[in-house]
């Protein structure tokens, strides 16, 4: 019995050795990584995978709800693998993005709100993060 693929279950896709190992990268990975980013990481492991895979996989994952996309980074999308709603904080220079776990109240007033039922919301704060802070001040 492959153990590593145990918590993986109840996801209902096949679990290829692969899948594991770009779920195993995911798992507690506060980075956002992109799909370039999870590639170059599981290559390492598993040389011979190719780009596609990583990313039909990413969408797999993501039509499961186990990953979340992001669209802060106009250059590439990333990917959030933690799916419970939560904020972003991102660095409008080198794209760093962080997760800022605060539950905003933020009423929308009925003619503001164009007939919807509101059931979330999603803040991406724009600013510049310490490391590009130091670069540009010192
Ligand atoms: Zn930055
Ligand atoms: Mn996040």
């Amino acid at each position: 019995m492959d153990h590593r693929g145990d918590k993986y279950r109840d996801l209902g896709i096949k679990l290829t050795p692969q899948r594991i190992a770009i779920l195993d990268y995911l798992e507690g990975n506060r980075s956002h990584p992109s799909a370039e980013d999870v590639y170059r990481a599981v290559m390492q492991t598993f040389p011979t995978m190719s780009f596609a895979t990583v990313y039909n996989t990413l969408q797999t994952l993501k039509r499961c709800g186990m990953v979340a996309e992001l669209t802060g980074d106009p250059e590439k999308k990333r990917f959030d693998p933690n799916p419970r709603p939560h904020h972003h904080l991102i660095c409008t220079n080198c794209r760093k993005i962080v997760d800022v776990h605060v539950t905003y109240r933020l009423p929308v007033a009925d003619h503001d709100r164009a007939g919807f039922d509101i059931t979330g919301n999603h803040i991406e704060f724009l600013g510049t993060c310490p490391a590009c802070k130091k670069r540009k001040y010192t």
